[in-house]
């Protein structure tokens, strides 16, 4: 810790020490101090951090070349990551258009669905209907999608504002209908919003499969998937998935959407996908889209850093690591792992009312009352007061008010996916002693 100010002014919402260095799940900062990573910093670090294998593969591509605009020169790992993202991504999924991040990802999706409808005579469809709560990004065009009003509110005057259904949270339903039941009931909210505005208006629908930072891990049932599929194939609304968060591996499949056989038109990737070695992302659509719109005369979009090499490099690296070490498979099954982990905890701590997750992304969220899934006091700030008693003890965890936004509080617990169950071990001995301090603060 230092008393120096500092120039930069991102928000933090409390002071933090230097970053040292990482290794493999931790994170040790400059007074020796280690933390377990439990949340991949923000469900970034799927392979852990300092790998010597991507950094030996970075360090090559870095001797050779670490830029090579991409209108002026092909280069081996960018075609490289693109020939073994499609080898991974479900078939129908043949096309990859690098970014550096999420917003880029997500935004460059939403223009390729726009420019491919263009090509279809399509010219009236610009509507993208996304959920709320989500997120989505914070640059314009994606927050025109986020349902999250803290970070919209400021801007709202500045927005167009897109349709919005409401996400799938049925964990607060308190009706008589079956889990499937209750899948298809949201999922037909898609449907009258895609009436209400005008089929002819609504170009695409974009979600994310299990959610992120805005639902905590929200999972719906299993109905809701292939319902919505159906819904946008009814409509001619293409499916774009906003995997920046789910994929590479997070839940358990290299993309969520495996889990239910379902191929959207378009995804959406990053976070993991460079693991924290490079900014990187991915939009990944197939030979269907991108066909029309390149012999229509090209995608009218791109970044200057798009598809440098060393990203790709990097990117490349570790994907490789991840097939060499089965670390996907290792996420399904330490996710198993820390969800019973989780659960137990309900039997401990009054206040959780929910647990919930896919892989090893998983969440917790609390309540006053776990038959109404009442909020704590929002004056306790328990999303930032327990992440901080979490933090001082050595485990990093990460939190937002749910509903979004507005009031509640979960927690995501998403570890590199290189974890040992011995690890989770001592990843849940410091979150309840966590939890007990919260508990005893509030007395409960
Ligand atoms: N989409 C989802 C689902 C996300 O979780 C995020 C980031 O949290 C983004 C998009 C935006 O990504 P970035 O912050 O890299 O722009």
């Amino acid at each position: 810790m230092t008393d120096t100010p500092s120039y930069l002014f991102y928000q933090s919402r409390n002071p933090r020490p230097f970053l040292d260095h990482g290794e493999g799940i931790y994170l040790i900062d400059e007074s020796g101090k280690r933390y377990i990573d439990g949340s991949s910093g923000a469900m970034v670090s799927n392979i852990g951090h300092s790998n010597p294998r991507v950094l030996a593969k970075m360090k090559a591509q870095m001797d050779k070349a670490t830029f090579g605009y991409r209108l002026h020169f092909r280069t081996h790992p960018s075609e490289d990551l693109a020939a073994k993202t499609v080898a991974m991504t479900p078939d129908g999924l043949d096309r990859v258009f690098f970014v550096s991040g999420g917003s880029e990802a997500v935004e460059s999706a939403v223009k390729l669905a726009r420019q491919y409808a263009l090509t279809q005579g399509h010219n009236a469809r610009y509507k993208v209907i996304s959920r709320f709560p989500s997120y989505h990004g914070c640059t314009f065009g994606a927050l025109d999608l986020t349902g999250y009003a803290p970070l919209r509110d400021p801007f709202a005057p500045m927005m167009s504002e897109m349709p919005k259904v409401a996400a799938p949270t049925t964990y607060l339903d308190r009706d008589n209908l079956t889990e499937e039941a209750r899948g298809l009931k949201y999922a037909d909210l898609l449907r009258d919003k895609i009436l209400a505005e005008g089929p002819d208006t609504v170009l695409a629908f974009i979600m994310e499969p299990v959610g992120g930072a805005s639902t905590g891990a929200l999972v719906a049932p299993d109905s809701y998937y292939g319902r919505i599929r159906e819904i946008c194939d009814e409509f001619g609304v293409l499916l774009i998935y906003d995997e920046v968060m789910t994929g590479a591996g997070r839940t358990g499949r290299f993309l969520a959407a495996e889990h239910w056989g379902i191929t959207p038109d378009i995804v959406s990737m990053s976070k993991g996908f460079g693991a924290g070695y490079a900014p990187l992302g991915a939009m990944v659509a197939g030979r269907r889209l991108v066909d029309p719109v390149l012999d229509a005369g090209g995608f009218a979009h791109g970044f200057t850093y798009a598809g440098n090499p060393l990203a790709c490099a990097a990117g490349l690296a570790v994907l490789e690591e991840m097939e060499a070490h089965d670390l996907i498979g290792n996420a399904a099954r330490m996710g198993d792992v820390l969800m019973s982990e989780l659960r137990a905890l309900m039997d401990r701590y009054p206040f959780i009312g929910d647990v919930r997750g896919k892989g090893l992304l998983t969440a917790f969220e609390f309540a006053s009352d776990r038959t109404t899934m009442e909020p704590l006091d929002p004056a306790l700030n328990a999303h930032d007061r327990l992440v901080e008693l979490a933090y001082e003890r050595g485990l990093i965890i990460y939190s937002r008010r749910t509903r979004g936004g507005t009031k509640g509080d979960h927690f995501l617990v998403a570890p590199p996916l290189i974890i040992t169950e011995h690890q989770i071990a001592e990843m849940m001995a410091i979150l309840r002693d966590a939890l007990d301090a919260f508990a005893s603060e509030i007395g409960l």
